[in-house]
């Protein structure tokens, strides 16, 4: 039935306001690293929403651990213990190696507990002025819509007519550690960056910057708070994008992957000295840390564990890039990546990022623009290396098409 998309389509854009432009598929089945549409078409997904499923669509391990659960309890709200809250938080603090977890639900969330935690550990521990502590972010970043988040945004788009904002947010170059040091001052508490900034397109800062800021917090009594609800757990070839400098912050922001594609779960990982400025009453989420979030949670944390995804992402990863690589020049500006994660200018002379993706859509292979003219290609961890270069195959055909 080749209405049912188009009538699909119509009844969302008729019914729900209008802050995306999804491409126009309407995804009824997925499995693994590919998704059937309600024409029973298939797709390569090399999004895999924004690297929240990282697993592959409904890894038998996780959907197994979820139904279990589904099957026990659900919610009990933070006004009661329930039995899995303990063992996922236990494993996720030995996974980043930290001791405790504050749990939420979704990336901003995260975001934002990381900033009151942050503001709070400065007054209480370093000694700020009230209502005067500041934290350092960078340009160009991404950490989510709430207020507080686009207050820092420096995309026009995030902010427009959104105002008036949070103030306390001071902006640096991303990937310039003397600019992040001219923007500490003595009302710095943290510094908050994305150790890849993804968003903005999959940008990998120049070696050393992730350590140069480390060595700054350390010499600056600050909090290096690394936003890592994109780039970690398994997406760049390492537990963490921290990991490939050896650089660990002080708080972990969690999230996308840490629901297994299933459910939002979120989380800040970070030492009893910070994360404890945090007292009853003083936040919370209803949904946070529930039964359910947490058999998803558990069972990404014991697949982390082994390395495996890690080392797949890693070794696939210089297969995409291979195989991108000759495309620049053909179609394309550049090429960045780490991991599996890639970023792909396209010539904008040739198409627009949006005509590139609905090209593709029509190969039959899923991916989003981002920004005008870049396209992020980060594809399942479960993806097989032939499907990349099916991918790829897809790409060089539409550039030259353009
Ligand atoms: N931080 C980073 C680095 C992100 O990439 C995102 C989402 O894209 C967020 C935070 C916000 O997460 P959420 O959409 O779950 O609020």
């Amino acid at each position: 039935d080749t209405n049912r998309t188009q009538e699909l389509i119509t009844l969302t854009e008729r019914s729900t306001a209008h802050n995306y432009h999804p491409l126009p598929v309407v995804v009824a089945e997925a499995d693994g690293a590919w998704v059937t549409d309600v024409e029973g078409r298939r797709y390569l997904d090399c999004l895999a929403a924004y690297s929240a499923v990282n697993f592959g669509h409904r890894h038998p391990e996780i959907v197994d651990a979820v139904r279990a659960q589904l099957d026990r309890v659900t919610l009990t709200s933070r006004a009661f213990h329930h039995d899995t809250l303990g063992p996922f938080a236990r494993e996720l603090a030995d996974l980043a190696g930290k001791d405790l977890v504050l749990p939420m639900n979704t990336g901003a969330e995260a975001v934002e507990t990381a900033i009151k935690v942050a503001r709070k550990w400065g007054y209480e521990v370093k000694g700020v002025p009230e209502d005067r502590a500041t934290i350092v972010v960078a340009d160009g970043n991404f950490h989510g819509r709430t207020i507080s988040i686009v207050s820092f945004s420096t995309d026009p788009v995030a902010r427009t007519h959104f105002g008036p904002f949070t103030p306390g947010f001071k902006v640096a170059p991303y990937g310039d550690a003397p600019s992040v040091a001219d923007a500490i001052d003595e009302t710095t508490v943290a510094v908050l960056i994305e150790p890849i900034q993804g968003e903005a397109g999959v940008i990998v800062p120049p070696e050393g910057y992730l350590s140069q800021v480390r060595q700054l917090c350390d010499a600056r009594e600050l909090l290096f708070i690394a936003d890592e609800i994109q780039s970690g757990l398994g997406r760049t070839g390492a537990t963490f994008a921290c990991d490939h400098e050896d650089v660990v912050p002080d708080l972990y922001l969690l999230g996308k992957a840490l629901g297994g594609g299933v459910v939002p779960v979120s989380a800040v990982v970070g030492n009893e000295d910070v994360l404890g400025v945090i007292h009853p009453g003083e936040h919370g989420s209803t949904f946070g840390g529930n039964p359910l979030a947490c058999a998803a949670g558990r069972a990404v944390v014991g697949m982390l564990g082994t390395g495996e995804w890690q080392r797949r992402a890693a070794e696939l990863g210089s297969h995409l890039m291979d195989g991108l690589q000759p495309l620049v020049g053909h179609g394309l500006h550049a090429v960045r990546g780490r991991g599996l994660w890639a970023g792909i200018d396209i010539d904008p002379d040739l198409m627009s990022g949006r005509q590139a993706c609905e090209a593709l859509l029509a190969e039959g292979v899923l991916v989003k623009d981002t920004h005008g003219s870049t396209i992020r290609l980060a594809p399942p961890l479960v993806v097989e290396a032939e499907e990349i270069d099916l991918a790829v195959d897809a790409l060089s055909r539409v550039l030259a098409a353009g």
